[in-house]
């Protein structure tokens, strides 16, 4: 099915075990808010022995040098487990390479491709989410470091994180903190812990997992001069190119959890009786399960022919964009409506924490949030509609 290669075939499977081998950790996880980091550690060994690591880098920085269809099926493989327990097969910066300085690459982008270290993200402010233009936070120089002020939200791992890109708007010292508006937007490198980096307060959230988002401030934070990452004025550049790869993966990891709650939902209505027939003999419920799994494979359909366009022509870039947008706008909404039968089909069953169709129901809820907006991906996607013509995106 899918036209799948031998390799795409194998890497598949190995993701397959890899998430089947994860999902009896999920009500721990649930009930604990995760693992114990022991368990983490040896799942995130587990991942790099597999082969499931790093799949976005290219083989001579140490990772797996996989086409973006291999990428998309690992992510939606280990997409099938709850509470983020498959975030251990983790892809880092891709975008990050061609733009790194040698240093950079030796003192965070190798070893964070090893799995020894670990990245954030500290972009999103109080009043800058889907623009992040609006972001407030200031960089200015100071001999030959920057001094970095701002305060970030929903910053994702900030506590298990070694260090974190924090994007900012280039400022003078004189214009501090409040002169950043229309300043160029820069990203640094910065290390965790560093002195005036400190955690503001730390949400609870809406799903039960080991990481946190913590809003962040970050006060009079020096950097090495060595620590901007690219050229000064291309830091909205970088923080696209991720978007991008980052939504076709959750697009991925959407089908994944999609594929679980059919095979979960349609196996409950196949031996729970009510009535004294099997439930999915009933029109109701069964039209639930029709349409879950018609959904999920249009989904797929769509998400595999993205990658696979991407692995054609790496040079549409526009095209990629938007089918990205696409995919996750799609695959998102199609798995938050399975997820939402999936819990009608399970009744009483689909509300209690210790079941997957309840867990997955609050926990595919971000995946229209983050990553930009549906109405981000929207307004994406009609603009390049209506400037480019049907064809270049259906
Ligand atoms: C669990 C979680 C983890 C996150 N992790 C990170 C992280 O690690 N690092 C990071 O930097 N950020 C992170 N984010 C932030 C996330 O990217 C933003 O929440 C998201 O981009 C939306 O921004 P906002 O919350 O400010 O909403 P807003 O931008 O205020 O949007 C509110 C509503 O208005 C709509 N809207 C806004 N602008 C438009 C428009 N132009 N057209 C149509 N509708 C519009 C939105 O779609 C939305 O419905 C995380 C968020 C969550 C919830």
């Amino acid at each position: 099915m899918y036209g799948l290669s031998a390799a795409d075939e194998d890497i598949q499977a190995r993701a397959r075990a890899f998430a089947d081998e994860l999902i009896p950790f999920e009500v721990e996880a649930e009930l604990a808010g995760g693992l114990p980091d022991d368990v983490t550690a040896a799942h995130k060994k587990r991942a790099i022995e597999l082969g499931l690591f790093a799949t976005n880098l290219p083989r001579d920085l140490g990772g797996g040098g996989c086409t973006t269809l291999q990428q998309v099926l690992v992510q939606e493989q280990v997409g099938r487990v709850t509470n983020a327990l498959g975030w251990v097969a983790a892809t880092p910066p891709s975008w990050f390479p061609p733009v790194a300085t040698r240093d950079q690459l030796a003192r965070y982008l190798l070893p964070t491709t090893r799995g020894e270290r670990e990245e954030c993200y500290a972009i999103t402010e109080e009043g800058a989410g889907s623009d992040v233009d609006a972001i407030e936070a200031t960089a200015y120089h100071d001999g030959d470091s920057w001094v970095l002020n701002g305060v970030k939200w929903h910053v994702t791992s900030f506590n298990t994180a070694d260090y974190c890109f924090f994007q900012a708007k280039k400022t003078s010292y004189s214009q501090r903190p409040h002169g950043s508006i229309g300043g160029e937007h820069l990203l640094f490198l910065v290390d965790l812990p560093s002195p005036g980096v400190s955690v503001v307060r730390t949400p609870a959230y809406s799903h039960t997992i080991s990481h946190h988002h913590p809003i962040v401030a970050f006060e009079d934070v020096r950097v090495p001069a060595a620590n901007l990452v690219g050229a000064e004025g291309d830091g909205m550049l970088y923080s696209r190119e991720w978007f991008r790869f980052e939504r076709l993966m959750v697009a991925a990891r959407c089908a994944g959890a999609a594929e679980r709650l059919c095979a979960e939902m349609s196996a409950f209505a196949a031996g729970r009786v009510a009535g004294r027939v099997p439930i999915a003999a009933h029109g109701l419920v069964a039209g639930m399960l029709a349409d879950s799994v018609t959904e999920l494979f249009a989904a797929r359909s769509l998400l595999y022919e993205t990658a696979r366009a991407i692995d054609r022509d790496q040079a549409d870039v526009k095209t990629a964009h938007a089918q990205c947008s696409m995919a996750k706008l799609y695959c998102s909404e199609m798995a938050g409506r399975v997820a939402d039968r999936a819990v009608q089909v399970f009744g009483g069953r689909g509300y209690m924490r210790e079941n997957v169709a309840e867990r997955f129901f609050r926990e595919l809820r971000v995946e229209r949030i983050w990553e930009g907006t549906s109405e981000i991906q929207r307004m994406i996607i009609a603009r390049q509609l209506t400037t480019r013509g049907v064809s270049a995106l259906a």
